[in-house]
């Protein structure tokens, strides 16, 4: 590879926002030159199946991959892959990646994602305990699988859960264990997360809320999770899924403003000169969290994202104003959630979630902010547009799930 490289845009990381944003540029016309650079070998691929139809061997790996290799072929977009980014020059306007080179660009996009948080403590490392982040993690949860008979996962969020029901339909003996009080804490509110606690003990998963773990322990090899009560799991794999840290600290030790992520304006742009950075590492302010500094770890933000700093370098003006939404699968469960739940002061259930079909609305000060929707399209739909409009609704109207929620976007019409 030539040691003088340079780009127009030069993209860091392959995932999702990466891919997005070099397939956005091409879209909008842009004929300037266009690299990603990424620490996987792999071209750029969808990693939601990674915890789902993957892991459950029901879908092949060639069928993950966002483009085949001819396009990023015939769009020019080079993919220099199995290199990591470890610094940023913001006056030189250039990267260095570990063991060289040093590419050069006009404008940088961000779209590192984030590393698995890793449990801090004794025997986190052992052989036998996995993140799922990154194929790689996969392949080898898959290789080992065969030889496996217990499992224990470690975190109630949503990639642990959907590792859960996977194992457990393959007939493996699984162990969950959350900290808190219940899974989902984070994102979603208690009758969701009884719902999926009830759902994963019905198919045979022992799961555990407030659960304190001491250490990993085993020989060459993890053997078991001890508890903080003293007792001990037997496991002959373990899964830890409690989160990610996002990859920003080339761009925060030149400089930028950030910290869990790093800081980005409604373009995308960090506080460095043409440094843009989306997805899961990007912080925003975000109108659907009250105007709040997060981050979003979903595919939308990402793609979404992709698009905003597209426009934003084709010279148009626009704003990252996009809906969050989400979804998940597990057992028989297609879960959409849209908008964010976080700081609602009214859950409405709507329809008998026994009959495996039913809703969640979230209100805010009388106004829909979000909604799980289990196995229910339509709501998830309509209920979209009531979350975009911030529609006001009565809760007791609202839990009749015999009315359609377009009837409210229709009574705001009128
Ligand atoms: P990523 O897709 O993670 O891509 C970042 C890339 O950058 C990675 O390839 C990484 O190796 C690379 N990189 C990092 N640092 C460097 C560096 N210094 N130099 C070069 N390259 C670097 N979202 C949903 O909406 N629905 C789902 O059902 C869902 N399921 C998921 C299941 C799993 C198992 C996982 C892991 C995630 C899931 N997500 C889901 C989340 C979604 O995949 C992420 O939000 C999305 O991939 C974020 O895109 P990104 O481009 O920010 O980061």
């Amino acid at each position: 590879m030539s040691q003088n490289l340079s780009y127009d845009v030069l993209i860091v990381g392959g995932g999702h926002g990466g891919a997005q944003a070099a397939i956005a540029l091409r879209g909008a016309g842009f004929e300037g030159s266009i690299a990603i650079v990424g620490r996987e070998t792999e071209m750029p691929y969808e990693r939601p199946p990674l915890s789902k139809e993957y892991l459950a061997q029901e879908r092949a790996f060639e069928r993950l991959y966002i483009r085949p290799a001819e396009y990023w072929r015939e769009k020019a977009v080079d993919l220099l892959l199995g290199r990591t980014v470890i610094s940023v020059d913001p006056q030189d306007h250039a990267v260095e990646c570990q063991d060289g080179p040093r590419i050069g660009y006009g404008k940088l996009i961000w779209a590192a994602g984030g590393d698995p948080r890793a449990l801090p403590l004794p025997g986190a490392d052992l052989p036998g305990v996995h993140a799922v982040r990154d194929r790689e993690d996969v392949d080898a949860i898959m290789a080992e699988l065969p030889g496996v008979a217990r499992i224990v996962v470690i975190g109630g969020g949503y990639i642990g859960l959907e590792a859960a029901a996977v194992f457990s339909k393959l007939g493996k003996q699984v162990t969950l264990l959350e900290a808190l009080p219940r899974v989902l804490a984070r994102v979603a509110g208690e009758e969701l997360s009884g719902f999926y606690e009830a759902d994963h003990r019905a198919h045979g998963v022992d799961l555990r809320v407030n659960q304190q773990i001491e250490a990993l322990e085993g020989e060459g090899r993890v053997s078991g999770v001890r508890l903080r009560s003293g007792e001990l799991l037997s496991a002959d794999l373990v899964i830890v899924g409690i989160g990610i840290i996002p990859c920003v600290e080339p761009l925060i030790a030149a400089g930028a403003e950030g910290s869990n992520g790093v800081l980005v304006d409604p373009q995308c742009r960090t506080t460095l000169p043409d440094v843009f950075a989306i997805g899961d590492c990007a912080a925003h302010a975000n109108r659907f969290a009250d105007g709040a500094v997060i981050r979003l770890e979903s595919v939308q933000n990402a793609n979404d994202m992709a698009q905003t700093v597209a426009k934003t370098i084709c010279g148009e003006e626009t704003e990252y104003a996009a809906t969050p939404w989400f979804w998940s699968n597990q057992y028989d469960l297609k879960l959409q959630t849209v908008g964010l739940s976080t700081g609602y002061d009214q859950a409405v259930l709507r329809g008998d979630p026994a009959s495996r079909k039913f809703s969640v609305v979230y209100l805010k000060g009388g106004k829909v902010v979000a909604l799980d929707c289990v196995n229910n399209a339509r709501d998830y739909s309509h209920g979209r547009k009531l979350v975009e409009l911030g529609i006001a609704a009565d809760a007791e109207e609202l839990a009749d799930a015999g009315r359609q929620l377009k009837e409210w976007l229709a009574a705001q019409a009128a």
